[in-house]
């Protein structure tokens, strides 16, 4: 597939590759962005089949495009296809975002800082011991971030081995659920898939007695409410959903874009109605 397959207007483009796209909420995101900023832009979601991702990423290098989103399943395979690559996005292993600058080609992962953000509005604290549920995408991003921040890091996952190997990258311990020190967690992070249109499905069948001040935050934002954050505010403790983490990853991937911050209520605004509400709609 050939990118710049698009009108003479706007002046500039930014696009996400994913498999499925259809049902994306980035566009809404980034169109409320260029019309806050005054950009004359757009971003448009690209359905692109792993066979198709070289060309797609190759007709980023015209000008007048601004670069690209990547979401399933082309984060890790599109890496062989960059110029460049910011340290976070190398030691991830994952590109979210590629920032095109002269013809050449940046990778970079603001999952990581995104989550990171996401988690200082939700006044989440600033180190102590965390534990990170799954050992996909999000969770490399997650563990590295929380490293990053000073956390010391437990990796608890349905299948033990790859959160040993996770944790043998990224720094931090792979735990087993029935073992870890829950009482002295003050942050769980659920960046496992379940929960994700399963509002009965949690990654811990049996909600653990975390330290009572600590914050849980659940990458998945659709359902708005999982039924881990429902065991979670049935104990007594705070809450937060993954829309905060969606907003700011979009809201860093527009400032590499365009060299404008805008502010991460615009882009949670476009996300109304709340998630919960949009049926079908798709990561990121
Ligand atoms: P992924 O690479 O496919 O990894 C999925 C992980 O979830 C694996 O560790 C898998 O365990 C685990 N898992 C799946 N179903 C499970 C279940 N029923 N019980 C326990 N564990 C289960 O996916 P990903 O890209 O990391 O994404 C993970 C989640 O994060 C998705 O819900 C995604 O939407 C969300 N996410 C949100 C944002 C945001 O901006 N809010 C950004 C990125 C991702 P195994 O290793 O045993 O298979």
């Amino acid at each position: 597939m050939n990118v710049p397959d698009h009108p003479q207007t706007p002046a500039q483009h930014a696009f996400l590759f994913a498999d499925p796209a259809a049902h994306s909420l980035s566009p809404l995101m980034h169109r409320a962005a260029f019309a806050y900023a005054g950009i004359d832009g757009d971003y448009a979601a690209r359905r692109v089949l792993a066979p198709d991702l070289p060309d797609a990423v190759a007709g980023l290098r015209a000008s007048g495009i601004l670069g690209a989103n990547l979401s399933l399943p082309h984060k890790e395979s599109v890496l062989a296809l960059l110029d460049e690559l910011t340290p976070a996005a190398r030691a991830i292993g994952a590109v979210n975002t590629i920032v095109h600058k002269g013809g050449r080609l940046h990778g970079d992962n603001t999952d990581a800082p995104g989550f990171l953000a996401a988690l200082a509005d939700a006044e989440a604290p600033k180190g102590g011991l965390s534990v990170v549920l799954g050992a996909g995408g999000a969770a490399r991003a997650a563990v590295y971030a929380l490293k990053q921040a000073g956390h010391e890091v437990l990796i608890v996952n349905r299948t033990h081995a790859r959160a040993q190997a996770l944790a043998a990258e990224l720094g931090g311990r792979a735990a087993w659920p029935e073992t870890a020190p829950w009482s002295a967690v003050t942050l769980l992070v659920n960046a496992s898939s379940a929960g994700l249109d399963a509002p009965e499905d949690s990654p811990l069948s049996v909600f653990p007695p975390l330290d009572p001040s600590a914050l849980v935050y659940d990458m998945v934002y659709r359902p708005a409410e999982t039924r881990l954050l429902r065991d979670a505010r049935a104990a007594g403790l705070r809450t937060q959903n993954g829309l905060g983490m969606l907003a700011h990853q979009a809201r860093l991937a527009f400032a590499a874009w365009t060299g404008v911050d805008v502010p991460v209520s615009v882009f949670l605004e476009a996300l109304n109605p709340p998630a919960g509400d949009l049926a079908g709609a798709a990561a990121p």
